[in-house]
Parts: C-alpha cells; sequence; structure tokens
C-alpha cells in the first residue's frame, strides 16, 4: 500500500462537529483511534474529534462492510483485534466515518454517540504483549555516549545494526497517570565504592515516538524491510521514563534494567498511518562515509520519514499555583531517527522473532542535534553538571516530585490541515 493522500485529507473538509474546525490536533482530517470509557460504561475503541470523542461500536450500524465489522471489532477494551486485521480495515473505517462526520444529514443519528473528552477517561489502547525500545536517535547516541565514555561515544555496531533492548511492557501507562519516583541502586560517588540505595536522584525523561504494531508476522518468519509498514497501525508519543543514577550503575553489561523499568507513558490516541500519509518525508540522507545498511535493511527511502514535531515541556508545583504557562525545554523532529521505522520492524524481525498486535517499538529520545532540541535532561544539563533555569526563578537539573512533564508532537504542511497527537502527560510521585 502506497502512501497516498485522498479526499480524507483535503484541507477543505469541514465537520458538523463545530469543534473539530481548526482544532491543533484532530481535526476530521486526523480521526486517530483509542480506547476509552465515560461514565461507567465498558472501555471500547473511540475517534477523536475536536473536543469529543466518537464511540465506534455506537455507530456500527450505520456502516458497511467492511468497516462495520471494523466498528464491531472496535467493542472491545483493547485493540488488539482490530489492528490484527492489517490496514484495509482500518483505512475503511477512517473513510467511512468521515463521510459520516462531514455529512450534515447525518448529524442527528450520530450525535448520540459522541461524548466530551473532558468527561472521558482514556486507556491503554492495547494489551501491550511486548515493548521494545530502540535508539535511533544519532544526535542522543552521541551526547550520552560522550557522557559515559568520552573518547569513544558512538560504538562501532551503531551505523550499521538498529540497536534497542527488550523493555517491560506491565508498567506502561496512559497518559495521566502519575509515575512513582523510584528507589534503587545508584552508581557509587567514587568508582570502586559501594553504591548507595534510594530514591532516585537523577529521574529523567525521554522524548521518544511509539510505534504500534497492526498486524503480526508468524515465528521463523521474518517481515521484509519493503512489506515493513504495512504492519504498523500507528504512531503516538513515548516518554521512557529513565533514573540515570540507577542506569549508570546497573547497565554494563547487559543494558537497561531497573533504570526504565518503573514506568513508561504514552499518549492516548493511535494516530493511523492513513492520517499520517501528507506528513511522510524523505529519511535523512546519511553522512559521507557512513556504511550503507544491509541489504536486508535496504528500502526506498523518499517518503519513509514522518515530518512530526515534537515538544517537551514542564510545570513545576509553584508554575501551576502561581497560573504559569508550561516552560518548553526543547523542541525538534522525529526525521532525528538513524534509522526508518520500516528498518526497525524488518530487523526485529530478521531472526524470525514474531511481532504481535499491539507490541510496542521505542524509536529512542529523538535529540535535534541542534541547541533547544535535546531530548532529555541529562543532555540539557550535560550530566547535571549545568542547570536549567525556569521563569520564575526556580532551577532544575533532574526532576522533583510534583513536576508535571507534557510531551506533545504534530504534523504541519502547507496545504494540509495540522494533526497532533495529543498530550503525553505524567506527574512525578514521591
Ligand atoms: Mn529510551
Amino acid at each position: 500500500m502506497t502512501q497516498t493522500t485522498d479526499h480524507t485529507h483535503d484541507a477543505n473538509a469541514t465537520s458538523w462537529v463545530e469543534s473539530a474546525s481548526g482544532h491543533a490536533d484532530f481535526p476530521v482530517q486526523n480521526l486517530p483511534i483509542g480506547v476509552f470509557s465515560h461514565g461507567e460504561s465498558a472501555p471500547r475503541g473511540g475517534m477523536a474529534i475536536g473536543d469529543m470523542v466518537l464511540d465506534l461500536p455506537g455507530i456500527a450500524m450505520m456502516l458497511e462492510d467492511p468497516a462495520e465489522d471494523a466498528a464491531l471489532t472496535a467493542n472491545a477494551p483493547v485493540l488488539n483485534a482490530l489492528f490484527a486485521g492489517g490496514r484495509a480495515p482500518i483505512k475503511a473505517l477512517r473513510e467511512a466515518v468521515f463521510a459520516l462526520l462531514t455529512d450534515e444529514s447525518k448529524r442527528t443519528g450520530v450525535e448520540p454517540h459522541l461524548y466530551p473528552a473532558a468527561e472521558c477517561t482514556m486507556h491503554v489502547p492495547f494489551l501491550i504483549h511486548d515493548y521494545t525500545d530502540f535508539y535511533t536517535g544519532i544526535h542522543h547516541a552521541v551526547n550520552i555516549g560522550s557522557l559515559f565514555r568520552p573518547d569513544n561515544p558512538l560504538l562501532p555496531n551503531y551505523k550499521h545494526v538498529p540497536i534497542g533492548y527488550h523493555g517491560r511492557s506491565s508498567s506502561i501507562r496512559v497518559s495521566g497517570t502519575d509515575v512513582k519516583r523510584p528507589a534503587g541502586q545508584q552508581k557509587p560517588v567514587e568508582d570502586g565504592g559501594n553504591p548507595e540505595f534510594g530514591p532516585s536522584k537523577r529521574l529523567d525523561y525521554e522524548l521518544e515516538m511509539a510505534i504500534w504494531i497492526g498486524q503480526g508476522n508468524d515465528l521463523g518468519d521474518p517481515i521484509p524491510v519493503g512489506e515493513a509498514e504495512e504492519h504498523i497501525a500507528g504512531i503516538s508519543i513515548l516518554n521512557d521514563w529513565s533514573a540515570r543514577d540507577i542506569q549508570a550503575w546497573e547497565y554494563q553489561p547487559l543494558g537497561p534494567f531497573l533504570a526504565k523499568n518503573f514506568a513508561s507513558t504514552i499518549s492516548p490516541w493511535i494516530v493511523t498511518m492513513d492520517a499520517l500519509a501528507p506528513f511522510r518525508t524523505a529519511q535523512p540522507v546519511r553522512a559521507e562515509g557512513d556504511p550503507q545498511p544491509l541489504p536486508y535493511l535496504q528500502h526506498d527511502t523518499s517518503a519513509a520519514a514522518f515530518g512530526i514535531t515534537m515538544e517537551v515541556l514542564l510545570t513545576t508545583p509553584k508554575m501551576r499555583a502561581e497560573g504559569a504557562e508550561p516552560f518548553r525545554l526543547s523542541k525538534g523532529p522525529m526525521t532525528a531517527m538513524y534509522w526508518t521505522a520500516a528498518q526497525l520492524i524488518a530487523h526485529h524481525s530478521v531472526g524470525g522473532c514474531n511481532m504481535q498486535p499491539g507490541d510496542l517499538l521505542g524509536t529512542g529520545t529523538l535529540t535535534s542535534g541542534e541547541e533547544g532540541g535535546e531530548g532529555s535532561l541529562i543532555e540539557l544539563t550535560e550530566g547535571g553538571k549545568k542547570t536549567i533555569n525556569l521563569p520564575n526563578g526556580e532551577e532544575r537539573k533532574f526532576l522533583e516530585d510534583g513536576d508535571e512533564i507534557i510531551m506533545r508532537a504534530y504534523a504541519e504542511k502547507d496545504g494540509f490541515a495540522r494533526i497532533g497527537m495529543g498530550d503525553c502527560r505524567a506527574t512525578i510521585t514521591g
């Protein structure tokens, strides 16, 4: 399936849902899918439209197959079954809902199935069997490598093999869920000393995007890179919370463990590959002298990247009490990925590993390589050496209890309606 645009991307299309017009995240051209509940009702699939959530099972009888079947399959607390069917039914559902929401004559029938988003509770949209976090942000890899290994920041494998580790899926939570500061063993202050134990003193976030797997593959049957995008359900925002003092002590020789398994936060909406079609862009050309990918990772990268802008914002308890605006810590593009999403999937499965619907692939921290584009505090503060001065006089090096991190991501392009992911936010508790 090539990424082409169609009438559902028309910037002039408008919905009779008034709040959708010019909505920063959820105009009718987006229609992301998530799991919501309203009042005492059971969690089920919904679509965001303006400030409202559309109950997908509720409108199923107004649709025709395959969209009707998709809307009925969305009548579940998780969307694994909906996305397991591949991209065709998702596209059909998008087109059918677009038709309902842009046709005034359907308003009376559809309106009882719309709920104010502010009254809804959002849930993790999949039963996430497996979560893998990659390390595709090359500027982040250089920055972190420089802190841990000043003489040798980028290890020799980096430009040949997509680096990743198998993460923890049980502690992934949806935006709005508090994150409890982890305790653990921390790196001795002096080399050769004994570790400290206690609440992390260097709690950090990582600005990442989440790539959701839709249709899976059988064990032993790798996904070719040229077919990999057919296996993507969509994308969300991911905050890979990281306790740097725990990480520094435990990461050798097997990589992150307790430093990252206490919590990860995702934005609730799956922005589909169809919604993202206008915003696909060329993968940045590799620097001169960089190796070419091995054949199993080679594909047409002319539209393999995502033209998405990401931001991290901070509020402290004092800022909120003062009614201050969130302070933006950084901003940068998703094109900071050294590997494409398709390459990540092809690599993950090349040895025969079976990807399953609802598997979550983190991109790794995406740092832009320019000042103001650092995707974590450890980079912004150069390992805690520099202080971040907030507008109200407060200072930060790492996160304190009560701090809230808000991540946002959106796509903009001339001639198309802007679409966004919705917030990915969480507050630190002691
Ligand atoms: Mn990470």
